[in-house]
């Protein structure tokens, strides 16, 4: 006789059976992305990899409810990286406005002028390619590979290690800095075919942007409530 097998999104994975695996994970979390991702600007496709590239360096430090006046205004004047890439980088500066650390607006305006001279103008999609721009690190060129061109990376910023720690670990605070066992973590959850791959790396940081937050977890309206390591533990306390 054939035991009867639950559907991914009610199967409870307690720690009798072990931490949840990706495939567990993967659909209830994108399921409800479809249904809950925030309309955000540098999400709608005609946003491109550029718009990408510059949320990403704008969110790095500050809100999104800060960033997205300046993104705007910063699309609207330097709406590919040639443009900004014409202007003297204390312009950049200056039309970084009340954003913080303005050191990234020096730094995103170096790397416009290197897409400008390297590769044409267009941003580029090949990670190790990104990961030379300078400014770009680790988290960028797999942000902006992964959100504007669809492809398979780990994308760690600390709501996704957030939401990692407390599903899969059952902590209920990541490291203070990305360790190499929370990258090969990251790894091992990424869904093998690409789409599903890039899709799984927003859902999971809106997860932990709307719903595992920080200081008040809402589990009542979490779709992997139910496989959820730290919340089947009872919650411990953070010890560290
Ligand atoms: S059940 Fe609660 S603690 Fe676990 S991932 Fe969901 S919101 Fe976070």
């Amino acid at each position: 006789m054939t035991a009867p097998t639950k559907p991914p999104h009610t199967s409870p994975a307690g720690p009798a059976s072990g931490p949840p695996s990706g495939e567990h994970l993967h659909a209830p979390v994108i399921d409800w992305f479809d249904e809950n991702a925030r309309d955000l600007p540098w999400r709608r496709p005609e946003a491109g990899a550029w718009g990408v590239m510059v949320s990403e360096f704008m969110l790095q430090q500050t809100p999104v409810n800060r960033v997205l006046p300046v993104y705007e205004q910063w699309l609207a004047r330097w709406p590919r990286p040639a443009d900004l890439a014409k202007e003297a980088p204390g312009e950049a500066v200056r039309a970084w406005g009340r954003l913080g650390y303005p050191r990234r607006a020096l730094r995103l305006h170096g790397a416009a002028v290197a897409i400008t001279e390297r590769h044409g103008g267009d941003v580029p999609a090949d990670h190790a390619r990104l990961l030379a721009l300078p400014g770009i690190g680790e988290y960028t060129a797999a942000a902006v590979a992964s959100f504007a061109y669809g492809q398979r990376h780990p994308v760690l910023d600390t709501n996704v290690r957030r939401v990692f720690a407390r599903a899969v670990t059952g902590v209920q605070y990541p490291p203070n800095a990305t360790t190499a066992a929370e990258r090969k973590l990251a790894r091992a959850l990424l869904p093998e075919d690409e789409p599903t791959a890039a899709r799984w790396a927003a859902a999971s940081m809106e997860l932990g942007a709307l719903v595992c937050t920080a200081k008040s977890e809402s589990c009542h309206r979490c779709p992997i409530a139910a496989q959820c390591a730290w919340r089947l533990a009872g919650k411990p306390e953070h010890d560290g």
